[in-house]
């Protein structure tokens, strides 16, 4: 029997921000969107072929970006080392990308390995995949963190390469099967951030039967550095981030639905 293999370029001890408690988040290689922002961008690639790890479990691509191949069982026991915080913090493990769905026969396998020996599950997930992709991981997570960028689609299309129709369909049809949805929506200034965009949302979330709440996710200048690595350039021209008055501006605006907010630094 050939053993699934998964394509992982890191792994985050102890965070704080990727679901409740202390989690060990795991970024899965690949993604099918392209958003001009993206502050991952070792992971938009292939993945890589069985003859790239000819010379042990990882290979090293584009200055110095480790990718490693995990069989099922060797990335579990990565998860299961910090169980212990997981059990007194109500952690757990958040599959993270990239796009984890990219993977999913891979992804199912260890989500239901962690599940079954009582380590819960968050998926970060664009919500760009067939839907028949979330329903074989429904049963094993307990909890989306899914994106909504732009509700507009010819910019959604301009501005991250697909339209949003399925991934609009799909969270309407998520949030209809049971409460396990957070949605997290990337402030992008000038973008994502507009007045128009936020009210696009919040009237799209407000059409929607199950939501436990909203994660506003501030842009990260931080990701230019990982660009200059990949010898590219940020796609994002004199980008001036949200000040802590509109960020808190933006935060009232939600909570004016009543919907729980949470600003993430
Ligand atoms: S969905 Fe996330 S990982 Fe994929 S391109 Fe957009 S920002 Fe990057």
């Amino acid at each position: 029997m050939i053993e699934l293999k998964g394509y992982i370029f890191d792994i985050k001890r102890f965070a704080l921000h990727d679901g409740p408690g202390i989690r060990t988040t795991v970024f899965m290689v690949g993604c099918p969107l392209s958003c001009i922002w993206c502050h991952n961008p070792e992971s938009l690639r292939e993945l890589p072929t069985e003859n790239s790890f000819a010379a042990g479990n990882s290979c090293n691509v584009d200055n110095n970006f480790i990718i490693t191949e995990h069989s099922i069982t060797s990335l579990y026991k990565e998860i299961q080392k910090d169980f212990v915080f997981y059990e007194e913090s109500g952690g757990g493990v958040t599959f993270s990308g990239g796009e984890p769905l990219n993977q999913v026969d891979f992804l199912e396998g260890v989500a239901a390995l962690c599940r079954y020996n009582d380590i819960p599950v968050v998926m970060d997930t664009s919500g760009y995949a067939p839907y028949e992709s979330i329903e074989r991981i429904y049963e094993w997570t307990d909890q989306f963190n899914y994106d909504l960028k732009i509700i507009d689609d010819e910019l959604h299309k301009k501005f991250t390469g697909a339209s949003n129709s399925t991934i609009l369909s799909n969270l309407k049809r998520l949030t209809g099967t049971g409460d396990k949805v957070r949605i997290r929506i990337p402030l992008i200034p000038g973008l994502t951030d507009t007045e128009k965009n936020l009210n696009e949302i919040i009237d799209f979330i407000m059409s929607l039967k199950h939501v436990k709440g909203v994660d506003l996710l501030p842009f990260n200048i931080l990701s230019e550095s990982k660009y200059k690595r990949l010898n590219k350039t940020l796609p994002l021209d004199n980008v001036t981030v949200q000040t802590d008055e509109r960020l808190d501006e933006i935060k009232n605006l939600f909570h004016s639905f009543n919907f729980e907010v949470n600003l993430r630094g």
